[in-house]
């Protein structure tokens, strides 16, 4: 017998022999159990990464076990680890090279804020060049966070309509950070 379980389905309505939602939670659906990572890793918060890339944490239970170091081919950019301000345009081109939906997540204290480096040469935070989606807290966070983190974004993925990226709030957040 097949341990294999089925994501379930989304609201909608069933009868014989059919079964009827809208196009916007299908695509949720599948867009979140399929979040392909691109990995920026700079630091520490990356071992917890590796970590939970493997077997005992085993990301590839959410369907994100495949990271993608072409921006073009990722859905979600996790920057792990302290990002000095020469490093952040760098940053910023990986993110302006992925396509939309894009999802950004914060992973520990550096990304999210400059952890305990308050220094003139490291970034106070991703934020202060790109949105964030999702922020994982710790120095460093276990991976058991950073899948907690995944889930976040899952949810976001599952219940955000189709048309939120043209909406006229997003494209306000991306004029603020000067993003076309
Ligand atoms: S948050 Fe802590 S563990 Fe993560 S990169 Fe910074 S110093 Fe390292």
């Amino acid at each position: 017998m097949s341990s294999v379980k089925m994501v379930e389905a989304p609201d909608g309505y069933s009868g014989a022999g059919f079964f009827a939602t809208s196009l916007d939670q299908v695509i949720g659906m599948a867009r979140s159990h399929s979040l392909w990572p691109l990995p920026f890793a700079t630091s520490c918060c990356g071992i917890e990464f590796m970590a939970t890339m493997g077997a005992h944490y085993d990301i590839s239970r959410f369907g994100s076990e495949r990271p993608s170091f072409s921006p073009r081919q990722a859905d979600l950019l996790m920057v792990m680890g302290t990002i000095a301000k020469k490093m952040a345009p760098v940053v910023k081109q990986v993110y302006l090279q992925m396509a939309e939906p894009r999802w950004v997540m914060a992973v520990g204290a550096c990304a999210s804020s400059g952890g305990i480096f308050d220094t003139y040469s490291v970034l106070q935070g991703i934020d202060r060049i790109i949105p964030v989606d999702v922020y994982v807290p710790g120095c460093p966070p276990r991976p058991e966070q950073i899948l907690e983190g995944l889930m976040q974004v899952q949810e976001l993925t599952r219940n955000e309509s189709l048309r939120r990226r043209n909406s006229e709030e997003y494209q306000h957040l991306l004029e603020s950070y000067k993003i076309q």
